[in-house]
């Protein structure tokens, strides 16, 4: 009885340790990201999800210049917003993992999602193939084949953890929609918070518009990145064509540190 008791404060203590180095961690991270002092190094690891031998071959052709919208805009966006002559990201590609990262339940509950995180995070260690310096942020894309219809799960960004995990088709045709995917997830990690609505997907006003101020307020022609669709008309939204069709809003800029520069 005795024992058990100490068991389980032994537990809870070792878990609790976990999380606040983890937490430590964190905030370390995302305060010398938002300082923007020096690149962020974000490294790519493609993961074929499927099996599929069609989507092998679209990852074993990709290469960094499939991905060079992501800093494009990154930088774009930063000089909006006055930062000038320093580079935001670097995005490198890291040759494809084998192992799959660990599934989550899109409706997983606070403690299914603190676990989850923690089990990710010892994944991503675990599975780490990446020979250059340690990076900032890690993104998985995992890759299903498009040949297979199915409708992909949610990406998600891990602020607190600097993980990314990209869900994706293995086309050319979505290499666009996969990099607007790729930075809305990368934005997370540096602190910023979604502006839609989870259920409807439905940017949110303002902050989920790229132009607020425009009147009338639709058509809007552009995405907010944080806000993920352009809402043409009232029920009508869609996803934007590629980066060149999305800014950073200014609750987002804000979120990541980019207005206090
Ligand atoms: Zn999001």
């Amino acid at each position: 009885m005795l024992k058990s008791r100490w068991f389980r404060s032994l537990r809870i203590t070792v878990l609790l340790i976990t999380l606040f180095v983890v937490a430590m961690n964190a905030w370390l991270s995302s305060a010398r990201i938002q300082s923007w002092s020096r690149p962020v190094w974000v490294v790519l690891y493609p993961i074929n999800a499927d099996g599929r031998a069609d989507t092998q071959a679209y990852i074993n052709a990709l290469s960094e210049e499939h991905f060079e919208d992501v800093e494009r805009f990154l930088q774009r966006e930063a000089h909006r917003y006055g930062l000038v002559g320093q580079s935001i990201a670097e995005v490198f590609l890291s040759t494809p993992l084998v192992a799959l990262p660990p599934e989550i339940d899109i409706e997983a509950g606070v403690f299914e999602s603190i676990f989850w995180s923690l089990k990710m995070r010892w994944w991503s260690w675990k599975n780490d193939n990446w020979p250059g310096p340690e990076p900032d942020v890690r993104i998985y894309l995992q890759y299903f084949s498009p040949q297979k219809k199915q409708v992909l799960s949610h990406s998600l960004g891990l602020q607190k953890g600097m993980i990314g995990l990209v869900n994706g088709f293995a086309s050319v045709d979505y290499i666009a929609t996969n990099n607007f995917v790729i930075t809305h997830e990368l934005m997370h990690t540096f602190g910023a918070s979604d502006k839609y609505d989870l259920e409807t997907n439905e940017p949110i006003y303002p902050d989920g518009f790229a132009d607020p101020q425009q009147r009338p307020l639709l058509p809007q022609v552009r995405a907010e990145i944080m806000g993920g669709r352009v809402k043409v008309s009232p029920g009508w939204l869609v996803m934007p064509l590629s980066l060149d069709d999305v800014v950073v809003g200014d609750k987002t800029a804000d979120e990541i540190g980019w207005l206090s520069m």
